[in-house]
């Protein structure tokens, strides 16, 4: 068997829903099971309204859902003709139970409201999927993986129970199987022992994909993406980006560390263990090849670029002019920790740290104000900060061009140099 991973954009409207049926019914004989995300951008509407429903505004909480529902309404109304009102039942189930919690006053934390809210998106997308592949003839039959995929109650970032989640897929998932083709189920979200809703982190849906295939022992992992391939850089920033046919699992770790955004971090490990190789391929021209992720190395990768806008630097300079020892360090990375921000990039001087983080405003203010009863500090914002892996000097001197270099560092592999 295979798993395939859909995105929102792949099933964003009727037609690129029926795309996916196209795609989908390609795959036989093989079985197949499908992880799903919430539609276009659906997951960013709930958030919207977990905010609404927190802050008290009940009735703007009220009328976006209004939306939320009138699109996924519509979306059935264009693609069902027969199946249409089972699939409409369904939908309502899952409204209702969002609109009785609409109707309360939160008691809990924002995180739990957060999930329970956040998950009707998977749901609704995968039910919308499941029926029109019934329509389209396809023996597909719909999971609930809140029934299968239990997690701890550390809501929107909950930790995989492995053993229960494996014994659940042995004993429920793989015999749908001996009846079904295609077994149709929600990337992103799970649940407690309690059966409180829970999420994995945004853009979960790949690690959801990975944790299925290395429970049921898939044959290949393939993620449908609106990109040709894996590219060496953002072809709308970079047009001279090329595509990457092979890649290793070690090397899209990196990549995701140095901040691509190619595949959600927590999907390889699980996929590595098994030697389950993962494509990437486009929904939009399934012939095309993609890239391939695996165990396999590729010695003749191209340089890879990752380039992020709007970083700050910031000195933090020992007011003694002391060294910066072991304990003044330890002192900020407490800080980066308690204001929740990562450096991208950090360096040491004799008498100072510098590091270079996305520029979230609100932290950084809490962060510099903290600092300050220890360091002087001084921010620098509106940088660029470049990492190319597997760089040659051409490429270096071509993106450094014109540039004031403010931080630079390199190892045998990999280049950052953060610019004004
Ligand atoms: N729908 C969720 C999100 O947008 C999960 C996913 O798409 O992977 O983050
Ligand atoms: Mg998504």
């Amino acid at each position: 068997m295979k798993v395939y991973k859909f995105g929102g954009a792949s099933i964003q409207n009727p037609e690129r829903i029926k795309n996916v049926g196209k795609i989908i019914n390609a795959a036989a004989p093989e079985k197949l099971l499908v992880v799903v995300s919430a539609m276009g951008k659906t997951t960013n509407a709930l958030e919207k309204i977990t905010d609404a429903f927190f802050e008290g505004r009940l009735s703007d909480a009220q009328q976006l859902f209004e939306q939320i529902k009138n699109s996924h309404l519509n979306t059935l109304k264009y693609l069902l003709v027969t199946g249409w009102e089972a699939a409409e039942n369904q939908l309502k189930d899952f409204f209702t139970e969002v609109e009785w919690m609409l109707h309360d006053k939160p008691v809990r934390q924002y995180d739990y409201y957060y999930d329970q809210l956040v998950c009707c998106g998977e749901l609704l997308s995968s039910s919308i999927l499941a029926h029109s592949l019934k329509e389209q003839g396809i023996n597909a039959t719909w999971l609930d993986v809140r029934d299968v995929l239990r997690t701890d109650d550390n809501f929107r970032d909950a930790g995989v129970d492995w053993d229960f989640t494996a014994t659940r897929i042995k004993e429920s998932v793989l015999p749908l199987f001996d009846d079904y083709d295609v077994i149709i189920t929600q990337g992103y979200i799970g649940a407690t022992d309690e059966n409180e809703s829970t999420t994995l982190g945004r853009e979960g849906s790949d690690y959801t994909a990975a944790i299925f295939a290395n429970l049921m022992e898939a044959a290949e992992v393939t993620i449908w993406k609106d990109v040709d391939a894996v590219m060496s850089a953002d072809p709308r920033k970079f047009p001279e980006a090329q595509i990457i046919p092979a890649l290793s699992f070690t090397e899209v770790i990196e990549m995701a560390y140095y901040g691509a955004q190619v595949i959600h971090p927590k999907t390889i490990k699980p996929l590595q263990n098994k030697s389950i190789p993962l494509y990437v391929k486009s929904f939009l021209d399934p012939a095309l090849p993609g890239t391939v992720i695996s165990s396999t190395s590729n010695k003749k990768l191209p340089p890879i670029i990752v380039w992020k806008e709007n970083q700050v630097l910031v000195t933090f300079q020992s007011k003694d002019f002391s060294f910066v020892e072991d304990k003044p360090v330890q002192q900020l990375h407490r800080l980066f920790e308690e204001v929740r921000i990562k450096p991208n990039l950090s360096q040491h001087t004799a008498i100072s740290l510098l590091c270079c983080f996305n520029d979230h405003p609100e932290k950084i203010g809490d962060l510099a104000a903290s600092a300050a009863a220890f360091f002087d500090v001084v921010l620098e914002k509106n940088l660029s900060l470049l990492t190319i892996r597997h760089y040659d000097d051409i490429t270096l001197k071509k993106l450094t061009a014109g540039k004031t270099v403010l931080l630079e560092q390199r190892t045998v592999e990999t280049v950052q140099v953060l610019m004004r």
